[in-house]
């Protein structure tokens, strides 16, 4: 085969028409079959645009005037939306970004998955898609003028102030400001990334929807925080609903954003919320779902389709804090959950005490060692749910799925790329994909959760 030169030049400007939209939410565009990626560029929009990087198999360019513009486009409502890149579709509106999604999800299924009629239901989306999130995590940094939190500046780490943001809970911004000004009161440094010195790193809060419980952590370089006693009683004079205060050490050089200590600093090691009638103690270290409304769309999703009828024994792999697991074990006989986190496991023990729910057993471990144990231990599962991290499941767990045979799989899944990787995996060893429901847990950002019933054929 010849190779063929791509058909544009850095520099050079053309007039396109956006056909797709990356699950990054770049517009995509095409000359002669060539694609080029442009950020803002919206499906059906005609613009001209400018060729800023040219690569062997796609180029990238830059919007320099839109000639026809989409009926979805919507002026951001975010005044620092493209410096932060925190949220990726605030230019198009609610229903375009559902439909968009969706488009996603279909397009991964045929591409990846192979699955061509395979039955994907519309995205279930939120009537209120803003101030969603239960839990603010800000980096802390300094300027002139004393403290800075905000958020890292697209593609650096460079922190710019924010005092707001449209997607989070307002309480818990708030709180992150108050907590930063009596930081600054008693001049406690932040931590400086490049020379590893200083002492704040971050601040935390999470909150209780249900409950109205908040936490704060804050996260520090060293176990030292001078002037604590001071800092926490100031603080509780200022919130006094704040539930539980938690220093979290963390002196490595890393991007993670909590260390493994944790220091209670006022009240409780966790805090409360309900999803449902099922009630969940969350420590600082533990997964907890971000957007509590639609986690309830999501695990009453996954419940329908377990199917239960109180006759099941159920797997549930990648559990967190037994959320899930607490959900199926309503309905079913039996419940084993398996985590990775220590303290996710003991939030769960302590979640099923917590609901007086005793047909559920949780262990720690790698859910692909656990569960071939579990099965060459003689478990037998009829329905298991699996919830892995975005990079799916590992091959060693969907291989003991496939020799324990249940009659159900639930997978809930975060990425829809390794999803449908796995799904075709367990199409191939003998299940059929049933349906899939995506749930719309991030609205703003390109991020879309999924549902997905599988049967034994
Ligand atoms: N089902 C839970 C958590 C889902 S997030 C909920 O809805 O809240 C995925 C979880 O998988 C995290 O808690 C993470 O700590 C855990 N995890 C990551 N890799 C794992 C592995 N190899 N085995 C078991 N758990 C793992």
């Amino acid at each position: 085969m010849v190779k063929r030169k791509p058909p544009v030049e850095k520099n050079q400007t053309l007039s396109v028409t956006f056909e797709d939209l990356t699950h990054e939410g770049l517009g995509v565009a095409k000359v002669e079959g060539y694609p080029i990626f442009v950020p803002y560029g919206l499906v059906g929009e005609e613009a001209d645009i400018k060729i800023v990087k040219v690569n062997k198999n796609i180029g990238f360019g830059r919007l320099v005037d839109i000639k026809k513009t989409s009926s979805h486009r919507q002026e951001p409502p975010c005044p620092i939306y493209k410096q932060c890149g925190g949220c990726q579709l605030q230019h198009l509106d609610y229903q375009g970004q559902l439909q968009a999604k969706e488009k996603q999800v279909r397009d991964v299924m045929k591409r990846i998955g192979k699955l061509e009629d395979v039955l994907i239901h519309p995205v279930m989306g939120m009537e209120e898609p803003w101030s969603y999130r239960n839990k603010s995590q800000v980096p802390v940094g300094e300027s002139e003028g004393g403290l800075v939190t905000g958020f890292y500046q697209k593609r650096t780490h460079k922190i710019i102030q924010m005092d707001s943001c449209l997607i989070q809970d307002k309480t818990n911004d708030n709180l992150v400001q108050g907590v930063k000004q009596i930081c600054e009161k008693y001049k406690i440094p932040a931590y400086d990334e490049q020379k590893h010195t200083g002492t704040l790193r971050h601040f935390m809060v999470r909150s209780g929807h249900a409950t109205g419980e908040v936490m704060l952590v804050i996260v520090t370089r060293t176990a030292k925080l001078p002037n604590k006693e001071s800092i926490v009683k100031e603080i509780l004079e200022k919130y006094p609903f704040i539930t539980s205060i938690i220093q979290n050490i963390n002196d490595r050089r890393t991007n993670v954003i909590l260390g493994e200590t944790t220091k209670v600093l006022y009240g409780n090691e966790y805090i409360y919320d309900s999803i449902g009638s099922v009630k969940f103690g969350i420590s600082a270290r533990s997964f907890y779902q971000v957007n509590p409304k639609q986690t309830k769309v999501l695990y009453d999703q996954a419940l329908e389709y377990a199917g239960l009828t109180g006759e099941e024994t159920v797997i549930d792999a990648y559990c967190g804090i037994g959320t899930i697991s607490l959900f199926l074990a309503q309905k079913a006989k039996k419940v084993y959950g398996v985590e990775i986190v220590p303290e996710a496991i003991e939030d769960a023990k302590r979640n099923a005490q917590l609901n007086e729910m005793n047909n559920v057993e949780f262990a720690v471990g790698k859910a692909e060692e656990v569960i071939p144990n579990w099965y060459k231990e003689g478990i037998q599962a009829d329905v298991i749910c699996v919830d892995p991290p975005r990079k799916g499941c590992d091959e060693a767990l969907l291989n003991t799925i496939l020799a324990m045979k249940p009659k159900k799989i639930v997978y809930v899944s975060c990425d829809p790329a390794t999803l449908a990787r796995d799904l075709r995996v367990l199409e191939d060893g003998g299940y059929r994909t049933v349906e899939i429901q995506p749930v719309d847990m991030f609205p703003q950002t390109t991020h879309v959760e999924c549902v997905v019933q599988l049967e034994l054929m």
